[in-house]
């Protein structure tokens, strides 16, 4: 399927109040402005440095998505061009998100990411961490709350992956009396159906419009 089939196809299966993130890591700036030339404005990066180079050479009206771990001496690279960046996973990244944006007196609009996987290796706060920071966003006033992001276990089990977007849905309930903190991220090429059903808002799909990558995810 060609990408302009496979954004269509995703446009009309999504429900109209579900973003679609198009995740362009590794993918070259053509495939990017195939995708643009469909009408896809949002696109997701994980690499600092490749998500400022591309920034810097494709049309100004892309949204850009920061989904992957930032460490804290590459936020700079992200906060000139991120509309939301879903992967904050420790008080000290925020800190640093915030210095930076007051630094160019900007607002930088992120998310939470949640370990809900029962997988060990995926990054993130716990829910618990992540209702404690959520109460101190005062504190980093360059910096608003939008929401939660979270990655299911990779699994063909669907009870499970159904189990982790459930949890992430619940917490996102929880902080949803914080003003503007009504997105959730969450589903990607092999399990964004599920997602929908269990609410989520913005979705996450690399491989299934661009093709499979070279890189791990
Ligand atoms: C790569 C990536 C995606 C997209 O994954 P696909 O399986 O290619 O759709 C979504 N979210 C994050 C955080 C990623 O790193």
């Amino acid at each position: 399927m060609s990408i302009t089939a496979a954004i269509r196809q995703l446009r009309n299966a999504l429900p109209p109040t579900v973003q679609l993130v198009a995740v362009s890591k590794f993918k070259p700036v053509s495939d990017i402005l195939e995708a643009y030339q469909a009408g896809q404005r949002a696109f997701g990066e994980n690499r600092p440095q490749e998500l400022a180079a591309k920034a810097a050479e494709l049309p100004a009206d892309i949204q850009w998505h920061f989904i992957g771990h930032l460490q804290t001496n590459k936020v700079k690279l992200v906060v000139p061009h991120a509309t939301l960046i879903h992967s904050v996973d420790s008080e000290r990244l925020l800190a640093e998100i915030d210095k930076v944006a007051r630094g160019l007196g900007k607002t930088v609009d992120i998310l939470l990411e949640i370990h809900i996987a029962e997988e060990e290796t995926k990054q993130g706060l716990s829910p618990d961490e992540a209702v404690a920071l959520a109460g101190r966003m005062a504190e980093f006033p360059n910096v608003r709350l939008r929401g939660v992001m979270g990655m299911a276990t990779f699994t063909d089990d669907q009870a499970q992956v159904r189990r982790e977007f459930h949890a992430l849905k619940t917490l996102a309930q929880q902080l949803s009396g914080i003003p503007g903190c009504d997105q959730i991220s969450m589903g990607m090429s092999q399990d964004w159906p599920l997602a929908v059903e269990e609410g989520t808002t913005i979705v996450r799909i690399g491989t299934f419009i661009f093709g499979k990558r070279n890189q791990v995810r």
